[in-house]
Formats: structure tokens, sequence, C-alpha cells
């Protein structure tokens, strides 16, 4: 990383950020401007699987294990328990894998092996390839204000489609299908996620793309997608760069009140919103 890349956390924006800030302006300042975010994050058994799940299929594309025995595949989940293990170890408890680790017990693990293998049936060898293998994305937008702005975050995967078109690739677990459905982000994300991926369809030679979910349990419901030409990447760009400026002109705290808050309802609340009043406003 060059000087010139250095970009202060509280200009800094992920799609979670968007979404806390939408839910709770206190939460979001105390998460995003005062770094509380893994300190606050008490971790969930699904929360657990579902990186397991992430992070091994992942492994299948990055490695191109498509014809792999379905044994081998399932596994990889080890390898992934590892690699959890192995990053909280080295980033301590307050980092992104740190408060699942306590989540990770054998029946998790079986119960991650049988989700993985469900899915790798059902789709019956139609692996479609993935095209590019970076995992993280950014994306640097200039502010009003002459200073830079970074979106990060983003996909799972860029696969190649049946149609040519690459199709930009989220997986979603839910413990109760319908409801997590229900709850979807089919606004932000699927502009937020493309944005962040235009630069690398563009360097593979696209011109336009697919956003689509990918569900672990319903490995054949392929019915939530929206379809982008790289035409509205300047347009994404002013949208984000609007929203995080919505965000960055905010003066004053506001509180959801709600019982399961994590901030408002925090012992801390006091000293947080001076800590945020001192620092930010
Ligand atoms: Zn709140």
């Amino acid at each position: 990383m060059t000087q010139n890349d250095f970009i202060p956390r509280y200009r800094c924006f992920s799609l979670s950020d968007f979404h806390d800030f939408d839910h709770c302006i206190f939460r979001f300042f105390v998460k995003h401007h005062l770094g509380k975010k893994y300190e606050l994050e008490e971790g969930s058994p699904n929360q657990a699987l579902g990186s397991l799940l992430d992070l091994t299929i992942k492994k299948i594309h990055q490695n191109k294990l498509y014809h792999q025995p379905i044994e081998f595949l399932i596994n990889l989940v080890k390898n992934s328990e590892d690699h959890m293990r192995g990053k909280a170890q080295k980033d301590g408890p307050y980092s992104y894998f740190g408060p699942q680790i306590k989540f990770l017990t054998p029946e998790l693990i079986k119960k991650t092996q049988s989700v993985i293998q469900s899915y790798i049936k059902t789709l019956n060898g139609n692996w479609q390839p993935s095209i590019s293998d970076k995992t993280f994305w950014q994306e640097d937008v200039l502010g009003s204000d002459g200073g830079l702005i970074r979106l990060w975050g983003g996909p799972d995967l860029i696969e190649m489609g049946k149609d040519n078109t690459p199709e930009i690739i989220d997986f979603k677990y839910f413990e109760d299908q319908e409801r997590g459905k229900g709850y979807l982000d089919m606004d932000l994300m699927p502009k937020l996620y493309f944005l962040l991926t235009t630069a690398e369809l563009k360097r593979l030679g696209f011109n336009k793309a697919r956003f689509k979910l990918r569900f672990w349990q319903d490995a054949l419901d392929e019915s939530m997608y929206e379809e982008f030409s790289i035409d509205q990447e300047e347009s994404f760009k002013s949208y984000f760069k609007s929203r995080a400026e919505v965000i960055l002109r905010t003066t004053e705290l506001s509180f959801c009140e709600k019982a399961y808050c994590p901030v408002c309802q925090n012992p801390a609340r006091t000293d947080w919103q001076k800590q945020i009043k001192a620092e930010f406003f």
C-alpha cells in the first residue's frame, strides 16, 4: 500500500455499513467511526456456518476442483475450519473470524458438510467455472470535497454464465429460507457488488454482467438476479458517492432504541456519544 492509497477508515464503506446507517445512526457511528464492529459482534452458529461454506466454495472454484470426488470436496470444510482458527489466532478476538470461533463445534462442521454435500449433489456436475481469482474488492470514488471515498467488500465469485454473460455471485445460507429470502436487499447489494467488480469485468473484456444470488439449500433457485451494463458504472459511482456523503455530512446522532440494538442498549452509550462528538462532529 502506498501513501496515496491511504484513506481514513471513516471514509471507507461496505454494504453492511450502509445497512447499519439506515437502521440506527448511533450503531453505525460506534461500529464504523469508532471501529468497534468486531468488539460488538457476538457471532452465531449460522454466521460461522456461512463462513465455512464461503471459504469452501471459494477453494473449490479457485483450484478448479469441480471434478474431484464429492468426499474430497466435503473434506475441504476441515481446511476452512483450520483457516478460520489460524486467522482468528493471528488477528485476535476482535477480528472478522474472532467472534465465530467458539461456534466451530464438531456438530457444526458436520452440519456444514451435509449442506455442501446436498448442494453439490443437486448441482449434479453443472458447475459454472469462476473467471476471476479475486476475492476482495474495492473501488475508490472521488468525493465532492476532493478526498477519496472507498467502497469495499463485495461478492463471493465471478462465474461464467451459461449464456457467456459473467455472473457476479453471492452465496446465502438461511436457517429459515423463506424468511431469509424475504429480507434480502435486492436494491443496494446488486448495485454495489456490480460497481465493485466493474474494473475486473472490464479488464476481462466484458461490457455487461449479471448479479445473481445462490442459495446453499436451494442450488437450483436462480430467480434472484439483476442485469447490468458497464455503462452504468458512472451512475452507480455517483449514487454511492452521494450515499457516503449523506453519512459524512451527518453531525447529529439518532438512536433506534430497539431492545435488540447492542449499541443503543450498551452501558457505554454515554461515553461513546461523547467520543463521537469529540472526534467527528
Ligand atoms: Zn440502535
